[in-house]
């Protein structure tokens, strides 16, 4: 089935530009909190319990560490990665042509399956006639697993599957999901029933409603119709692989901002835990070399995980080169300015694109950026657009992470980093 049957939206966002909403105008998402990434939690008889278990609402992230691993995070790796015991850079020694990267993360939920660890996996297909849009799969053999390969980089009602796991009795399962899913299910954990639950995390930032996918991919690609397949690289480019095998590139520096600021959720924009840390194993890319995907092993059950696929993968080298620290002041003078008015002429755009992907931060270095930079703009966003929930919503640690920057983010805001300030005068309130 070809993305051609389905023409995208072509007219804008589906939430209209700078409307501060949950992510679309979908009618099932009526009535929903504004931060809402549509997890699926509230589509479950559960759903009594989100207002203590969903992240939007209180972000529970220490408490949780504390339970999974006795401790809150220690030292810098671990404010900005969460905890973890091991790391890698890994790859399918036979890696699957249909995954995102290599495969290991479906490989992993049917090795699960195939040594009855668990009797079922919470994965995300495409929709039939599809090829992008999300659409959350009990999968109870291997093969199921398999046929999920690839992402559907769109927001997945994943945990609307709480139920269908209660109804078929099942009490060992895995779910492969986001960070906003992850809080969820640890946050429910002792009320899900379960005597296994092993949780293998994706590094997740930026998501986007599907119509809002098909329109984005509009605005960045010359033919959004033929792209079967597309991923933020470590380069600072967009790759987008074609029907006909080749593959267009698009320098992060010029994406049309003024065109797409609209269609990121407020959830996402809202989100501190791009890494989903409160996972058993986190497998992505962003921290490994062009090639290889990034592991971090967090707890025990984390690591009887790796273990299983361990036969499976080459392992190969984590590293690192650049100084992440020398582009943000730069940044965060950008983040300040207004979307559309920070965007440098076409020039200036071409030499930055060329010095990041020659002298920009590389490796595990390229991760800390990314990371550092996504929680700086999320936090200017919850300041800006709903300034009443940084309490409840801003975990500690994103200031004790972002602290060696504090004096920079003062001369970019006028206002200090740390959160026991009052907010600046003009800052809007918004939220609801
Ligand atoms: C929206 C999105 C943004 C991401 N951003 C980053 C990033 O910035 N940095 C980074 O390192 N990694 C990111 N990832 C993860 C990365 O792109 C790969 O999914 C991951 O490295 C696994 O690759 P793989 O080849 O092992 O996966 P595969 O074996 O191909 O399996 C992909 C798995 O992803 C799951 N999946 C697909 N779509 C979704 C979805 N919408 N919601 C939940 N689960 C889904 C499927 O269940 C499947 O199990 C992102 C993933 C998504 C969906």
């Amino acid at each position: 089935m070809t993305s051609s049957e389905h023409a995208p939206l072509e007219e804008g966002p589906s939430k209209g530009l700078d409307q501060i909403s949950l992510l679309s105008s979908d009618e099932r998402l009526k009535g929903r909190p504004r931060l809402c990434s549509d997890c699926g939690f509230c589509d479950s008889s559960l759903k009594h319990l989100m207002s203590q278990t969903c992240t939007f609402v209180r972000n529970q992230t220490p408490v949780i560490e504390q339970r999974l691993h006795g401790r809150t995070r220690v030292g810098r790796e671990e404010l900005l990665f969460g905890i973890h015991r091991a790391m890698y850079a890994a790859r399918m020694a036979r890696p699957n042509p249909q995954a995102q990267w290599t495969g290991m993360v479906t490989a992993l939920g049917a090795r699960l399956l195939e040594h009855q660890r668990v009797e079922a996996v919470i994965t995300t297909g495409a929709a039939p006639g599809t090829r992008f849009k999300a659409q959350p799969i009990l999968a109870r053999t291997p093969r199921e697993v398999l046929a999920t390969a690839g992402n559907k980089p769109c927001l997945s009602p994943s945990l609307n599957l709480i139920d269908a796991v209660r109804e078929q009795g099942i009490k060992r399962l895995a779910v492969i999901g986001t960070g906003c899913q992850v809080h969820q299910l640890r946050a429910a954990e002792a009320q899900l029933g379960l005597e296994r639950l092993d949780v293998i995390g994706i590094p997740c930032s930026d998501n986007v409603s599907y119509p809002d996918l098909e329109y984005f991919l509009t605005q960045v690609s010359r033919s959004p119709q033929t792209i079967v397949h597309h991923e933020f690289m470590q380069d600072f480019r967009l790759w987008m692989r074609h029907e006909d095998g080749h593959v267009e590139h698009l320098n992060f520096i010029d994406f049309p901002m003024d065109r797409l600021h609209g269609i990121f959720p407020s959830s996402c924009l809202s989100c501190f835990d791009y890494p989903t840390s409160l996972s058993d194993l986190t497998i992505g890319y962003m921290g490994a070399e062009l090639g290889w995907q990034w592991v971090m092993v967090r707890t025990q059950a984390g690591e009887e995980l790796f273990e299983l696929l361990r036969p499976d993968l080459e392992i190969g080298e984590l590293t690192e080169s650049g100084d992440r620290t020398r582009g943000m002041p730069r940044y965060l003078e950008r983040l300040s300015l207004p979307p559309g008015q920070s965007r440098p002429p076409w020039p200036i755009r071409k030499l930055v694109a060329w010095l990041q992907r020659t002298r920009g931060p590389k490796g595990l270095e390229f991760a800390r950026a990314v990371i550092e930079m996504k929680l700086f703009r999320n936090l200017n966003y919850i300041r800006s657009k709903f300034p009443s929930f940084e309490e409840r919503v801003v975990p500690d640690h994103v200031y004790e992470a972002l602290q060696p920057y504090a004096p920079l983010y003062t001369q970019a805001f006028s206002r200090p980093l740390s959160r026991t300030q009052p907010p600046a005068a003009g800052a809007r309130a918004e939220g609801g």
